[in-house]
């Protein structure tokens, strides 16, 4: 365990991001956290580390730098070829307790929540999930992690005072990336797994991919989600169709989720997914809070709903207030097949 006192604090420097490997390859919500962390490092003037674990890494340390890292900090192992939880949280673990960091970043993915509260527990330091905002306290230093509360009715600002490293998990789309500077370059520490470091619990014997249900909202730059209003599975035929034309992704409410209308994977929302598509076309979504937190920085929003006064249609670009079961299929006859 790291130790963690009021006098410890002093000795934590600079500001960490954990990159996200998937396949082999560096995932975009790295960059969006060494957008995030080059601010806060610039106000600390301090600099930013990215952790990579992964195997076969040559080629894409340089990107990274690109990104806002001033010092990679990379394990290329063959063992870290697949995501294995236990023995990265050893290696960072490792790290944080030789390398001080002030600040450590991570995504709000499947892999970084597996791996991230492991780190925190043995740092003894906390960790606040899913922030939607992080900056630094001019005061003191602290960062101060902003993130929903309350069933996303409020909004509300952590900080971790008394311990060292902050720890903060970001979803992905909420940061935004930093445009590349190829001119940029740092320092690269290489560094092994330890023989203590290597689980012995886990083996992992395969790994599959889910393609009949597999969609992909956070890079879709069309969605078409439907709520409640859209009535069951047949009126979810309707939305596809519409996405199909405009080569777009099928989103939902969780009230359609929970319906069992469409699989979770489709949510949009605070319990689902943040999405940050071009168009978004909301259908019979009323746009509670946990709703609208994921989807409130799409660059268009589109509302079609029966009830004039709805969250969603006060906040959209254009509201179109009718039975989306006429409206939709307008829509879709005025655009043509590809
Ligand atoms: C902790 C917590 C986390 C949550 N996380 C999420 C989340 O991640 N994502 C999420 O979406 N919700 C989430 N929720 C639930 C959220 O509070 C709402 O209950 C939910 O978003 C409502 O879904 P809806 O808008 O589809 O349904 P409703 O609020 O019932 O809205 C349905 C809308 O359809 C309209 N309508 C009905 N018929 C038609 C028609 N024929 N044509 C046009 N319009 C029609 C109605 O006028 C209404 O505006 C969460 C709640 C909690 C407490």
């Amino acid at each position: 365990m790291i130790a963690n006192t009021d006098e410890a604090r002093t000795g934590y420097r600079n500001v960490w991001v954990v990159a996200e490997v998937l396949g082999g390859q560096i995932q975009k919500v790295t960059y969006e956290l060494l957008g995030a962390a080059r601010s806060l490092a610039n106000d600390r003037a301090c600099e930013v580390w990215c952790v990579v674990m992964g195997h076969g890494l040559d080629g894409q340390i340089e990107p990274l730098f690109h990104g806002g890292a001033d010092v990679v900090l990379a394990v290329d192992e063959p063992r870290f070829a697949e995501f294995v939880d236990e023995d990265m949280a050893s290696v960072l673990v490792r790290f944080v307790d030789t390398h001080k960091p002030e600040i450590v970043l991570c995504g709000a993915t499947t892999r970084g929540r597996a791996l991230i509260p492991r780190v925190a527990v043995a740092a003894n330091c906390g960790l606040t999930a899913d922030c939607t905002g992080l900056s630094i306290d001019p005061e003191n230093g602290d960062l101060l992690q902003t993130r929903p509360a309350f069933g996303g009715n409020i909004m509300a600002t952590i900080r971790c005072s008394n311990h060292r490293p902050q720890m903060a998990t970001v979803r992905p789309r909420v940061m935004n990336a930093l445009p590349a500077d190829t001119g940029r370059t740092g320092r690269v520490i290489r560094e092994q797994l330890l023989e203590s470091e290597k689980s012995t619990l886990k083996k992992v014997v395969e790994i599959f991919q889910d393609t009949e249900n597999a969609i992909n909202l956070a890079d879709a730059r069309f969605i078409i989600a439907g709520g409640r209003g859209v009535k069951g599975p047949e009126g979810f035929q309707l939305l596809k169709r519409l996405a199909e034309r405009v080569n777009g992704a099928v989103g939902a409410s969780r009230a359609a989720v929970d319906s069992g209308w469409v699989p979770y994977n489709h949510q949009v929302g605070q319990t689902g997914q943040t999405v940050q598509a071009m168009v978004y076309v909301a259908c019979g979504i009323s746009g509670q809070i946990q709703h609208l937190v994921g989807m409130q920085s799409c660059d268009y929003i589109i509302a079609i709903d029966k009830d004039p006064d709805t969250p969603l249609m006060q906040l959209a670009d254009v509201a179109i207030v009718g039975d989306l079961f006429e409206v939709l299929p307008e829509i879709v006859r005025e655009i043509p097949r590809t």
